[in-house]
C-alpha cells in the first residue's frame, strides 16, 4: 500500500513540486475561501528545544523542564534571545532518549521532572507570553505503552478486542513494516518494531486522541508540532482526513491553538496540508543545505530567492490565507547549519538574516544561535547547549551514544559578552522582527531589482509598509528601484560583515547595501 504513496511523491519530484495540482479531497474552492474565524495572532519566533540537552536544574547531568523554567529569560527575555514561543521535543514517558515512542500521554517523563514542573514552566512562560507548544507523537505509541501490551494480551488470551483495534494487526505480513507477534499476528511499525502505528479508523482511539489534546490544551499548552504527519495512514486523502478532524477537534477546545505540523517531504507533497486546518506545515524546502536559503548564498542569488518566498507564501494563502509559513534552518533530524556553513561566523548570520526575516514563524533550533555543531548520528545532532567553556552550571552530559561533541571557543554566555557574536546577530534580527509586525505577518512581493544578489521584497500589514533587502554577495550592491517600489525610510540596517556606518543608503530611488548586509526599510 506504500507503493502508491512513493510514486505519488517521484511524480512530485519529477514535475518539480512546486505547482502539484490539489487532490480530490480539497476543494480548489479553498483558493478563495476566507477564515471563518479571526484566532488570536499566532505569529511567533519559537525556539526548539530537546529538554534532555538543554539546561539541567539539579545536577545529575540530564536536561530537565526545571532547567527550561530557568533559562525563560534567556530564551525570551529582552536580554537574551527574545524568542516567544518553545517547541519542547517530546516530554512524556518513553523508553528512549528522544521520546519519540510514548508509553503515557498524559504524564511527563521522570527523567525530565514532574506534572508540577510542568505546570510550573506553564505558569511562568504565560507571565512572559511565551506560547509552549508540545511535540506530540500520534502516528505511533511505543511498543511498551500498555495498549499495545494489552492488544497483544488480548490475542494471546483469546479476549475481547478493544485495544487490538487501536494498532494495525493482520494475520499475514502485508510489507517488510509489519513484525510477527502472538497468535500468528503481525502488526504495522513503519519506523521500527518499538514504534507500533496507530489505527486511526477505530472510533474510541479517535476518543482517546481529543482526551490527550483537551488533557494539554486545558492546562495551558498553546499547540502541538504534529510528528510525522503524512505517516499517519499509507493514503494522502485519509491523512488530510485525518488532520482535518484533529484541527477541528483541538479548536473545539480552544480556538486559539496553534498546529504545526512535519511533513517532511516536498513542497508539492505538503501543500495539500494546508487547507485542513492546521496552521503551519514545516518548510523543509527552505532549510538544509540543498535547500533554498543556504542554496541562495551559495550562489550568491538573491533574487531567485525573493522569488521562491513570493512564490511559496502565494501556493500557501491559495490554500489557506489565514495559514503561516515555518521556516527553520536545521532541526533535530538534520545537520545542524554550522557544519554546513563551514562554522563560517558571516555565513551563519546572513542565513539568520535570510530565514528569520522572511514572513511566518521562524523556528530557531537550540544551539543554532551559537553556531553549535552537530551532524551525523541523530544523537550529535541532539548535543548538549554549551552555556559557558568556563562555568559548567546548568551543562548537560547529552545522548549516551553520541559520537561527536561539539568543540566551541564560545558559549552562551561568551556570546552574550561578545558584541558581534552571532547570537548578538540573532538578538538583533529578532528585536527588528518584533518592532515591525508586517516582516512576519505580511504577504511577500518580491522586487526585482536587476541586481542578482540582492534579496528585495516587501510586506504589508496594517497601514505599515517594509521593505527588505539582503545583499548576497561579498560585493556592495547599489541598485535602482523600480519607479514607485517603495516609498519610506531605513528603518534598521545589519550586516555580517564589517560595514561603514554609512555603507547603507537609500534616497528614495538608489539603494546601497554592502556586503553581506541587511537593510530594513518603512513606509506606508
Ligand atoms: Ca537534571
Amino acid at each position: 500500500m506504500k507503493k502508491l504513496v512513493w510514486a505519488v511523491i517521484a511524480l512530485f519530484m519529477v514535475t518539480g513540486c512546486t505547482q502539484a495540482a490539489p487532490p480530490a479531497a480539497v476543494p480548489i474552492e479553498t483558493a478563495t475561501a476566507q477564515p471563518t474565524e479571526t484566532p488570536a495572532d499566532a505569529y511567533r519566533n519559537v525556539y526548539e528545544i530537546y529538554v534532555g540537552s538543554f539546561y539541567d536544574s539539579n545536577g545529575d547531568g540530564m536536561g530537565d523542564l526545571r532547567g527550561v523554567t530557568e533559562k525563560l529569560d534567556y530564551i525570551a527575555g529582552a536580554d537574551g534571545l527574545g524568542a516567544d514561543a518553545i517547541w519542547m521535543m517530546p516530554v512524556m514517558p518513553s523508553p528512549t532518549y528522544h521520546k519519540y515512542d510514548v508509553t503515557d500521554y498524559y504524564a511527563i517523563d521522570p527523567a525530565y521532572g514532574t506534572m508540577e514542573d510542568f505546570d510550573e514552566l506553564l505558569a511562568e512562560s504565560e507571565k512572559r507570553g511565551v506560547r509552549i507548544i508540545l511535540d506530540l507523537v500520534l502516528n505511533h505509541t511505543s511498543s511498551k505503552h500498555p495498549w499495545f501490551t494489552e492488544a497483544v494480551a488480548e490475542i494471546r488470551e483469546g479476549r475481547e478486542h478493544k485495544y487490538f483495534n487501536y494498532y494495525n494487526f493482520a494475520e499475514e505480513k502485508v510489507n517488510s513494516t509489519y513484525y510477527a507477534t502472538a497468535g500468528g499476528y503481525y502488526y504495522e511499525g513503519d519506523f521500527w518494531d518499538q514504534m507500533p502505528d496507530l489505527n486511526m479508523d477505530d472510533a474510541e482511539l479517535r476518543a482517546e486522541i481529543v482526551n490527550i489534546a483537551e488533557f494539554w490544551l486545558d492546562k495551558g499548552v498553546g499547540g502541538f508540532r504534529l510528528d510525522a504527519a503524512m505517516h499517519v495512514y499509507d493514503y494522502e486523502a485519509d491523512n488530510l482526513e485525518f488532520w482535518t478532524w484533529f484541527a477541528d477537534e483541538c479548536k473545539k477546545i480552544n480556538p486559539d491553538v496553534y498546529l504545526v505540523a512535519e511533513v517532511w517531504d516536498t513542497d508539492g507533497a505538503i501543500m495539500p496540508y494546508y487547507g485542513t486546518g492546521l496552521t503551519s506545515m514545516f518548510n523543509f524546502g527552505f532549510s538544509g543545505p540543498a535547500g533554498s536559503v543556504a542554496g541562495a548564498i551559495r550562489r550568491k542569488n538573491g533574487q531567485t530567492l525573493a522569488a521562491q518566498i513570493e512564490n511559496y507564501a502565494k501556493l500557501i494563502a491559495g490554500r489557506d490565507p489565514s495559514a503561516i509559513n515555518a521556516l527553520f534552518l536545521s532541526n533535530h533530524d538534520n545537520d545542524r547549519s554550522a557544519g554546513y556553513f563551514a562554522n563560517d561566523e558571516a555565513k551563519m548570520k546572513l542565513a539568520a538574516a535570510l530565514y528569520l526575516l522572511i514572513p511566518g514563524n521562524s523556528y530557531i533550533y537550540y544551539g543554532e544561535e551559537i553556531g553549535l555543531t552537530g551532524r551525523g548520528i541523530d544523537e550529535n545532532k541532539r548535543a548538549p547547549l554549551i552555556w559557558s567553556v568556563t562555568d559548567t552550571a546548568g551543562q548537560t552530559n547529552g545522548p549516551t551514544a553520541m559520537t561527536e561533541r561539539p568543540q566551541m571557543g564560545e558559549g552562551v554566555l561568551e556570546q552574550l559578552a561578545r558584541e558581534d557574536s552571532l547570537l548578538n546577530y540573532y538578538r538583533e534580527l529578532i528585536a527588528v522582527k518584533n518592532a515591525h509586525p508586517a516582516i512576519a505577518r505580511g504577504v511577500p512581493v518580491a522586487i526585482d531589482t536587476g541586481e542578482k544578489a540582492l534579496c528585495c521584497y516587501k510586506v504589508t500589514h496594517g497601514d505599515e509598509t517594509v521593505l527588505v533587502a539582503h545583499n548576497l554577495s561579498e560585493e556592495p550592491a547599489t541598485v535602482t528601484l523600480p519607479a514607485d517600489a517603495f516609498a519610506g525610510e531605513i528603518a534598521a540596517s545589519l550586516c555580517a560583515l564589517d560595514a561603514a556606518a554609512d555603507a547603507f543608503t537609500w534616497d528614495g530611488a538608489n539603494l546601497s547595501v554592502p556586503a553581506y548586509g541587511t537593510v530594513i526599510l518603512t513606509g506606508r
